[in-house]
């Protein structure tokens, strides 16, 4: 292709999208009113999560923190609370961080520039690039997953679009290609139609504005970008988690540190299964090693199965007693015993919430019985190859 081929091609496709987005653009609750902050947590929920699910979660998180003073003015728990079933907690923690330093630094407004924002606590590269040309009009793209597709397959890039030396050159050919005044339209426009056309399997090149000019559909091998890598197996672990009851009525959950997997989160205690031990061996290890107690393994509570990016769990909870030891924090942020209707306003994790939800059914399930007491005493111990 010569450059002129290329450049009249770039023309064509920033003219075709401009013109689709202008009619089939979604409508979104972070396009309605827009405004940086609001451009911001949008782009930082989406980065990861899928717009169903954030969707789900935007407007509540506004209505809880409506600009970046009500955000940096907020406790910590109280964000994660409210981003509680998002996941990747590390983006609430840096939303958290980053609202403190507009705030000191920069007089409560977001900065206007992609490097600006780049220096922003979780602000990588992409938010910068969306924040920057969506919000204040920058000329920068901004190229996510369904942008590296869409470029890969109209430009028929056959290179491994996860490496980074490609994902730059990804980003110059998206530079090459913003029309001159709508920067911000184009990137959500070429994310679009990643999302809703150009989608990984069988995308629907009939009814793509880009039909005629991508190389891909020309070729007929569409589905075949990007060039994916053989991903390589996702580890499991089992993992132990003690519900552990003080003989008067009360729960022990440990906060995780912050700069821990889900840090902040408040959790049942527990951990990762080592070698050939047994569950309950695991757990009264993990519990000694984590708040220095020692507790008594019951009755098997719940079985839940949870994927991570990188690893699955199947994490075992257990109804377990206090037995001695006052507890402190060797390897957690904090402790504190609570009723178990006081779990509902603690930030955690999907698995750990589902331990809890699973507490307060078996708690509803014990018929004539005071809660309280009858978890004083826990069940006979179970097997010990444990469950699931
Ligand atoms: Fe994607 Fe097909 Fe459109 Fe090409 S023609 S950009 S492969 S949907």
């Amino acid at each position: 292709m010569t450059l002129q081929d290329l450049l009249t091609d770039c023309a064509s496709v920033a003219d075709r999208l401009l013109a689709w987005f202008a009619t089939d653009a979604r409508d979104l609750p972070w396009r309605r009113a827009r405004t940086p902050y609001r451009v911001w947590v949008a782009e930082v929920m989406l980065q990861q999560t899928r717009v169903d699910t954030v969707v789900a979660y935007y407007d509540r998180f506004l209505s809880h923190f409506p600009s970046v003073q009500a955000l940096a003015g907020a406790p910590l728990e109280s964000v994660l609370k409210a981003w509680e079933g998002l996941g990747y907690y590390a983006r609430a923690r840096n939303l958290h961080a980053a609202a403190q330093h507009i705030m000191t630094a920069h007089g409560g407004h977001l900065p206007n520039t992609f490097e600006g924002l780049l220096a922003l606590p979780g602000v990588g590269r992409y938010i910068a690039g969306a924040v920057a040309s969506i919000a204040f009009g920058q000329a920068v793209a901004a190229v996510d997953g369904n942008a590296r597709r869409v470029l890969c397959r109209v430009f028929a890039i056959r290179e491994d679009a996860a490496q980074p030396a490609v994902q730059r050159e990804l980003e110059a050919l998206a530079a090459r290609l913003l029309p001159t005044g709508q920067p911000g339209a184009f990137n959500e426009a070429l994310m679009e139609l990643g999302a809703t056309v150009c989608t990984p399997r069988s995308p629907r090149c009939n009814g793509c504005p880009l039909g005629t000019l991508c190389k891909a559909r020309l070729a007929g091998d569409a589905e075949s970008l990007p060039v994916r890598r053989a991903r390589p197996r996702v580890p499991h672990y089992d993992v132990a988690a003690a519900v552990t009851w003080d003989g008067d009525g009360r729960v022990l959950v440990a906060q995780r540190r912050a700069d821990d997997m889900l840090g902040g989160l408040w959790e049942f205690p527990g951990g990762k299964r080592e070698g050939d031990e047994t569950l309950p061996e695991c757990l009264t290890r993990e519990i000694r090693e984590e708040l220095d107690v020692e507790i008594e393994v019951g009755g098997l509570l719940t079985v839940v199965s949870h994927a991570y990016t990188h690893f699955r769990i199947t994490l075992h909870a257990f109804l377990c007693r206090w037995a001695s030891g006052e507890p402190r924090c060797l390897e957690c942020a904090a402790f504190q015993w609570v009723r178990p209707d006081e779990l509902d306003g603690l930030p955690m994790s999907v698995a750990d919430r589902k331990v809890a939800q699973a507490l307060q059914a078996h708690l509803v399930g014990l018929a004539g019985q005071p809660p309280v007491r009858a978890h004083t005493a826990p069940p006979a111990p179970p097997a010990l190859d444990g469950a699931g």
